[in-house]
């Protein structure tokens, strides 16, 4: 009846506590040796914040993120485009969180390791797979060591080993590196004295040129722990495919363009300048996927839908992901015909996320604008109505599942 999960990251370790809570036995394997809260920033949208609070997490999110309480798009002469509140200020019955990537995954591990014990193997990298009529037989090596190190077996295999997923790569040999589009971002964090409402997430400039930040932390000086991230479009030969997120960026090659962004609000140009760190990252993301599940093995997380980070939903959708997977399992067992279940349900809504995220999301706002009025605007009125703002916000929404009256209508994941 094990499931085998590879990867403990947000989706691996969700998927943890989600079977853990359902009582079906599993086992993950993480191929790095020590879980360490890396990377930078994240949003945690209400869709995904109510499966975590399902799980008992309220308390923890709470200690380790902010409620996120508005979004608030400006041009880059700084002129407002667009503002709405969020989470519970929405009208959400959860809230959304700013939360840094690390602190998320370590208090999920931390949260899994307490409630279920020794369920999770670091240091052993699922390498190769038999998938064989009544399970399935998994290769684990030390990634660092190069040494094989067991076999072992389990009834279904999940892989959720990321972006880079090897598993994904066995299915679709052809597939290559991900995909560029051609947009660097530099993130960073800094200290800095709170803007607008100390809970805002801003998004400055249009697509090639643009900066995005918001606070994921409050310091005891009453500034906050601002994150960061440029984007700037580059030409096609620069150097994207290093894909380390803990590749250190160099301020000199992108802050000039940012320069003018200096407001009464945000001072951009200082936010850069004072950053304690800055690290570089291309914006990748994957093809969508014409099948996830073979057999006994799905794809899940990034493995299965690597996005754009625009519109806050890389994390988000994976935690979606564990919750259906799970409750296809409680209704057929665990077998192929759950992770079958698993694939009709979710593979083409998340391929659409995955497109809408090329297309700008929610942020295509800002490139509308840009177009429209290049040397910025008097009345926003004149350059793009309310309502087709409107309509470009509530459309994102619905494609990614977080339209606000059908998320607090319906049934939890696991009763639907
Ligand atoms: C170190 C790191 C830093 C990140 N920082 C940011 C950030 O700052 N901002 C942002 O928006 N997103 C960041 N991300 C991506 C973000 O976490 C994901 O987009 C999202 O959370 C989806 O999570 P996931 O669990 O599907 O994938 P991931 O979070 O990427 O987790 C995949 C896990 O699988 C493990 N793994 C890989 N191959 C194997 C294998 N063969 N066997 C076993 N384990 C394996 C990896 O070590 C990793 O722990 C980061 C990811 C990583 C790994």
């Amino acid at each position: 009846m094990t499931v085998i999960i590879a990867g403990a990251g947000i989706a691996g370790l969700t998927l943890g506590l989600s079977l853990h809570q359902a009582g079906i036995p599993f086992h993950i394997y993480e191929a790095v040796e020590e879980i360490k809260p890396l990377g930078v920033g994240i949003n945690l949208q209400p869709h995904a914040v109510r499966e975590l609070f399902e799980l008992g997490l309220e308390k923890a999110l709470d200690q380790v993120g902010l409620r996120t309480e508005e979004v608030a798009y400006f041009s880059k002469e700084g002129n407002e485009i667009w503002r709405e509140p969020r989470g519970m200020l929405a009208g959400y019955n959860w809230p959304q969180y700013s939360i840094h990537r690390g602190g998320l995954q370590m208090a999920l591990y931390d949260a899994l390791i307490e409630r279920a014990g020794d369920v999770i193997t670091l240091g052993a990298m699922v390498t190769d797979f038999e998938d064989e009529a009544e399970g399935v037989k998994v290769l684990l090596t030390n990634r660092r060591k190069k040494q094989f190190l067991k076999h072992v077996t389990g009834q279904v295999l999940i892989a959720a080993d990321g972006i880079n997923s090897g598993l994904r790569a066995g299915f679709y040999p052809d597939e290559g590196p991900a995909v560029w589009g051609g947009t660097m971002m530099w993130r960073g964090v800094t200290n800095a004295p709170k803007f607008l409402t100390g809970r805002s997430m801003a998004m400055v400039g249009s697509k090639g040129c643009k900066f995005v930040v918001y606070p994921i932390g409050d310091n005891d000086d009453g500034t906050s722990r601002l994150n960061w991230i440029a984007d700037l479009a580059l030409p096609a030969d620069y150097d994207w495919l290093s894909q380390d997120w803990n590749r250190t960026g160099t301020r000199a090659d992108f802050a000039r363009y940012f320069k003018d962004m200096g407001f009464d609000w945000l001072d951009i140009p200082k936010v850069i300048e004072q950053a304690d760190g800055i690290w570089e990252f291309p914006m990748v993301d994957r093809n969508p996927l014409p099948g996830w599940s073979f057999g006994n093995v799905t794809l899940l997380g990034d493995a299965a839908h690597a996005m754009y980070p625009i519109g806050s939903n890389g994390a988000s959708q994976g935690i979606i992901d564990a919750k259906v997977l799970v409750r296809e399992m409680l209704a057929h067992g665990v077998n192929s015909a759950a992770l079958k279940a698993y694939d009709e349900d979710r593979r083409e809504v998340v391929n659409a996320v995955v497109l809408a995220n090329r297309g700008d999301g929610p942020d295509k706002v800002l490139d509308i604008v840009g177009e429209r009025a290049p040397n910025g605007f008097d009345d926003i009125e004149t350059v793009m109505p309310l309502v087709e703002r409107q309509a470009l916000a509530d459309g994102y929404k619905k494609t990614v599942g977080m339209d606000i009256e059908i998320l607090n209508a319906r049934p939890s994941i696991l009763t639907v």
